[in-house]
């Protein structure tokens, strides 16, 4: 019998497999108490479990945290964590500083099928999905890295790959990022999911109140140039996407975010900014600017300073939020779009 990965578990399935080993739906809590709470990753440390108990478990299940295989430092002070998954692949994670923040960048793909023309991790293609226990572990590891004092305050699924893509596999893991009992007890509103435009994916995250913060990849404002920045524009356009977003449940407060890649003369010009705010009418909304960054063998251009800030004065003029999101780890190859890491031979 192949060995069950504890981290990814939920909770319940941990009460499970407790009955399942002959112990009490308890030693299931204790056990995600220890993995999810205390980010204890190593049984013979969960002292308050009896010998037996762990010794079953040792021979049903793995428990480690995934592998760091590097760790670069930019000079903002983020930093990007590589991961060596079990197959060789690699993923990376980013964390982010701010004030009292600590943010984390997360993945969910190796890889990714979107070909959005101005994102270097398109060029890669999607290998695969990762599992949830994949995804639970950069956070795992991430906070056993940056320590008790520095742990992570706010989750962010912008990471390599499309979060919606892999709808199962992120939903258990915000269900377990979430979980205030027995998880990791994220409040779901640090939490922000980004999407490509997944439609479907956007209803059923809806449907199944995860409560997290939605982000759309938005980068056009009309038909035309979304289409030919971003393929998925063809399956789901912008009324279909805007019908979608509209219906997303919010609570009273939350807002749902738009990324918008500042691309010179693609996408920057005032007329592309009143389109914008037409298309945001009747949106709670909050636009982020993010000014592009360039790699090697891209075709576009970062918008002047002086654009940019043209184009969010005439959204803030109309009254949509507007801020302009300058990308942390760029020295690093760490920032939005920037996420690629070799691919095992
Ligand atoms: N697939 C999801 C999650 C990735 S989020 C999504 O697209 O929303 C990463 C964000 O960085 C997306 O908004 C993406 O469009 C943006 N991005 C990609 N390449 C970029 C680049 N070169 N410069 C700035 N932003 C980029």
């Amino acid at each position: 019998m192949s060995r069950t990965d504890l981290i990814g578990l939920l909770p319940s399935e941990m009460e499970d497999l407790a009955v399942e080993l002959g112990a009490s739906r308890y030693r299931g809590r204790q056990l995600a108490t220890w993995i999810y709470r205390k980010g204890v990753c190593a049984l013979d440390r969960m002292t308050d479990l009896s010998r037996e108990f762990r010794a079953a478990l040792a021979d049903r299940v793995t428990l480690r945290l995934p592998e760091i295989e590097r760790v670069d430092e930019s000079g903002d002070g983020s930093r990007k964590l590589v991961f060596r998954l079990d197959d060789g692949a690699r993923v990376s994670a980013v964390l982010m500083p701010d004030d009292d923040r600590m943010t984390l960048c997360l993945s969910t793909q190796v890889g990714c099928g979107f070909e959005c023309a101005f994102c270097l991790t398109g060029t890669m293609g999607l290998d695969r999905n990762l599992t949830t226990g994949e995804i639970v572990g950069q956070l795992l590891a991430a906070n056993d890295l940056a320590g008790e004092e520095h742990r992570v305050t706010h989750l962010v699924f912008m990471g390599m790959g499309e979060p919606l893509a892999n709808y199962e596999a992120l939903a258990t893991a915000i269900r377990i990022f979430t979980d205030a009992r027995l998880g990791v007890g994220y409040s779901p509103r640090r939490i922000t999911v980004s999407t490509v435009g997944l439609v479907a994916g956007i209803e059923k995250l809806g449907r199944d109140e995860l409560k997290v913060n939605l982000a759309i990849s938005l980068h056009g404002a009309s038909d035309d140039v979304r289409s030919r920045l971003m393929p998925v524009n063809r399956s789901w356009n912008l009324a279909t996407l805007m019908d979608a977003v509209k219906k997303y449940p919010l609570a009273p407060r939350q807002r749902v975010f738009f990324e918008y890649v500042m691309l010179e003369g693609v996408n920057d010009s005032d007329d592309d900014a009143r389109r914008l705010v037409r298309l945001l009418r009747g949106v709670r909304a909050k636009v982020n600017l993010i000014p592009f960054n360039d790699w090697e063998g891209a075709t576009f251009r970062r918008s002047p300073l002086a654009r940019i800030l043209a184009f969010q004065a005439i959204l803030l003029g109309s009254g949509v939020t507007t801020t302009v999101r300058w990308s942390k780890g760029e020295d690093i190859g760490a920032a939005c779009g920037q996420l690629r890491e070799s691919v095992p031979a």
